[in-house]
């Protein structure tokens, strides 16, 4: 027998399976998406058995190791993969990369062992340890030429090593053994205190156990040390309150609404004003689907709104996984083999967690699912909203996106297509939404007024201060200063790879890029110049954070962007310190636009509106008056809230639209979409050329645009250079295509056809990724 293999290396001469021989002792354990180790010419590397076959011309090796129990890549995620083959055109091995969590890949390592230690001279032999072994990662090449002329001598042996980037966490603990012979017994009174459990060495202390007591036990076997397997908890800071709510009447109906149909995998959106109850209705629908001893996958955009989100559901149905980039490699790791063995029947994650293995799926919940963060726009991009419907597919389950502001393209398929359409159109109670007054800055600047907040802000501030009430800013911009300008020369520094300019960051004095995280130290010398006239250059949001310091010394303000958010915990420390009003602003970035429920804020100011309408998308306008109505939400949900809008440009449709409410904003964007002919009338896709002639490079795009042009139904816009104009050497142009098509094929094949060996080309099946 033999496997078809995929092999753990992303290139183009690797992008197929290659034949093994399967060893006898291995072909009853051996299925189908395992992963196993392969010779793979000089190297060793982990695979993932693609199918078994009866046949082979070309196998001549054996598969070496085999790694699993349970296969690692399940029939639905073998589903999944042909999904985004067929969107992505990628890699077979950046796909499975994707679809698998980096946990269960492989680091590797050689092994080098001195043999003739005689014939090494001293100074390579000091790099070795005391037993003559050296390990060396598979990238580190400083000992190459070294190894190769010691092994050519037969003085070094190297071996092959690999391991998996996270394990199982084993630790070392202790039980009580009620048969042992031990005489003093009777000096450990402590021993009265434990159960027939396992204990940890710390648990043990808790109880007066010394180490030295431990190790007497353990010599007498009144104790019984072994390995025992640890599931790494994640912590939170909460403590659970179940609320029990019981609906109101017109939640009562949508309820009923939707479990009383046949679901079958369809997608439903419930579209529901900000506070109007649908993550209670997410409670409501998720005990039923428990009921039916079926499993529930739950997507939030972002790692901001998992503890609010994993705080309900704990409180509510008890232990869950949860699953996001902020977690440790052991934590992660854990969650998945949780989620893998069956043990768990809720899962909470950012959108990564869209890919984990639920055999028994009965529903799937995208809460917020207007928020562009659903979509992976680097390494195989994709959107976990199409595929979560893929899965709602293979498992016949429900689908429920929940907005208050769809995206337009999920509005449009809910009024004109597939989708099934509900809807929540006031909030439980007589809380009203909050009031919204727009403040011209301009006006402000010609009555003198030059700070960053409007008189009108400031006095409301000042008065929910008073109150002990709670305050919410939005201002969308990292940093202090977008960038910095040396006054004499006019010099302004720029990253070095992507020719961005660099913004500041005052609280480490450094200058950073937004794009590929290059940083450098800031300094008042200009390096062209060399005059002390180095100034930061605009307003970001570290400079807000001050004003707002000196404007209302005795405010406490949180400020919550990428910046502060890093560490791990720190999201759920932030939400849980304003939720507990340990401060009274909370100042950010749109992170805190999103979903999250604080009862006592009344009053939302954003500043400068309009600077979300600058990025160069066609998605823009939706994506500010997303943000702005989501923000604007925040405030009064207990009580009657208030929200300030401020900017110099307010009269755009998506700034206005925030009072007109979201059936007037997709009115208007629908016809803009349509008369410019994007989502959802056309799909958008780009690709991107980088080449190092300049010329060369553009005429190999244009050229292929006049190919794609040839099919009806495909329109180009392009080529044009790339936000990022030059990487390194290389010059980058992109191109903007709407099709009409449901197949991507013409454009794969053409790309195919142009394909050379001086420019690169790569396909973007969303908007935006460039
Ligand atoms: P959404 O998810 O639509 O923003 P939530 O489900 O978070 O809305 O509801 C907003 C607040 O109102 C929450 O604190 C929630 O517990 C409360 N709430 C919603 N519906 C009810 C109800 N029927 N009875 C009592 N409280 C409710
Ligand atoms: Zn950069």
């Amino acid at each position: 027998m033999f496997a078809k293999v995929l092999i753990d290396i992303k290139h183009e001469e690797v992008n197929r399976f290659f034949d093994y021989i399967i060893p006898s002792d291995m072909i009853d354990d051996l299925s189908r998406g395992m992963r196993v180790i392969v010779p793979f010419g000089n190297q060793t590397r982990m695979g993932y058995v693609i199918s078994i076959i009866d046949h082979s011309d070309q196998a001549t090796k054996e598969i070496i190791e085999l790694l699993d129990v349970i296969p690692t890549i399940q029939e639905e995620t073998f589903v999944l993969i042909d999904y985004l083959l067929q969107e992505t055109n990628d890699l077979y091995s950046a796909i499975f990369e994707t679809v698998v969590p980096s946990e269960l890949t492989m680091d590797y390592f050689l092994e080098i062992r001195i043999v003739k230690p005689d014939i090494i001279d001293k100074d390579f032999y000091k790099v070795f340890d005391k037993n003559g072994v050296l390990r060396l990662s598979k990238s580190n090449h400083t000992y190459d030429y070294k190894i190769r002329k010691y092994v050519k001598l037969n003085a070094l042996e190297v071996q092959p090593l690999w391991r998996q980037k996270a394990t199982e966490k084993q630790l070392f603990a202790y039980q009580f053994n009620t048969r042992h012979h031990y005489e003093r017994i009777n000096q450990y009174p402590e021993l009265d205190l434990l159960s027939d459990r396992h204990y940890l060495k710390h648990e043990l202390n808790d109880f007066g156990l010394t180490d030295g007591k431990i190790n007497t036990l353990v010599k007498h076997h009144v104790l019984m040390k072994e390995k025992v397997q640890i599931n790494r908890e994640i912590k939170h800071v909460y403590e659970l309150k179940d609320k029990n709510v019981s609906l109101t009447k017109k939640q009562q109906l949508v309820y009923d609404n939707f479990a009383n149909r046949k679901h079958e995998g369809k997608t439903y959106l419930l579209k529901g004003v900000t506070g109007s109850g649908k993550t209670e209705l997410y409670l409501k629908w998720i005990f039923d689907v428990l009921n039916e001893h079926k499993q529930v996958l739950i997507l939030v955009p972002e790692i901001t709104l998992i503890a609010p989100m994993a705080h309900r559901l704990e409180s509510a149905f008890g232990k869950i996984a949860i699953y996001h980039s902020q977690l440790s490699k052991g934590e992660r790791f854990d969650q998945y083999m949780k989620v893998k063995r069956g043990e768990i029947n809720i899962v909470l994650g950012t959108r990564s967690a869209v890919f984990l293995p639920l055999e028994q799926l009965g529903l799937i919940i995208i809460d917020e699912e207007h928020d562009t963060s659903y979509e992976q726009l680097e390494h195989v991009i994709y959107d976990a909203r199409e595929v979560a419907k893929i899965r709602a597919e293979y498992h016949q389950c429900p689908l429920i996106l929940g907005s208050a502001t769809p995206s337009i393209s999920t509005m449009y398929q809910a009024l004109e297509g597939p989708i099934q359409l509900l809807t929540l159109d006031e909030r439980p109670f007589d809380i009203e939404q909050p009031s919204l007054t727009f403040v011209d800055m301009r006006e402000e600047l010609r009555q003198k007024n030059t700070s960053m907040f409007s008189k009108l802000l400031k006095d409301s501030i000042q008065d929910r201060l008073d109150k002990q009430e709670q305050i919410m800013i939005l201002f969308n911009r990292k940093g202090y200063a977008p960038f910095v300008m040396c006054r004499q020369c006019g010099y302004v520094p720029t990253c070095p790879t992507c020719g961005i300019s660099l913004t500041y960051y005052q609280t480490n004095n450094r200058l950073k890029c937004h794009y590929c995280g290059y940083e450098e130290s800031y300094s008042h010398t200009c390096t062209e110049c060399h005059q002390q006239t180095m100034k930061p250059v605009g307003v970001g949001i570290e400079q807000v954070e001050r004003e707002i310091e000196k404007i209302f010394p005795h405010a406490d303000v949180i400020r919550m962007d990428a910046n502060v958010t890093k560490t791990k915990g720190s999201h759920e420390l932030i939400w849980h310190d304003f939720q507990n009003q340990k401060a009274d602003i909370l100042l950010g970035t749109q992170m805190i636009a999103k979903g999250l429920d604080f009862p006592n804020v009344t009053l939302v100011g954003v500043l400068m509106a309009d600077l979300m309408l600058k990025t160069p998308s066609y998605r823009a306008s939706e994506d500010a008056f997303m943000l702005l109505t989501q923000v604007a939400g925040r405030s009064g949900r207990t009580k009657h809230g208030e929200v300030i809008i401020q900017g110099y440009d307010l009269a755009h449709f998506a700034i206005k639209d925030v009072e007109l409410g979201y059936d007037t904003f997709y009115k208007e964007a629908l016809y803009e979409r349509k008369i410019s002919g994007y989502e959802p009338f056309n799909h958008v896709y780009q690709i991107r050329a980088e080449g190092l002639g300049y010329l060369h490079t553009y005429q190999v795009l244009f050229t292929l645009k006049k190919k794609l042009e040839l099919y009806d139904g495909i329109t180009v816009l392009g080529p044009v250079p790339a936000y990022i104009k030059k990487k390194g050497d290389k010059f980058r142009f992109v191109m903007t295509i709407k099709s009409s098509l449901d197949s991507k094929e013409p454009i794969f094949k053409n790309m195919k056809l142009f394909k050379e060996e001086s420019v690169n080309l790569r396909f973007y099946p969303l908007p935006d990724c460039l």
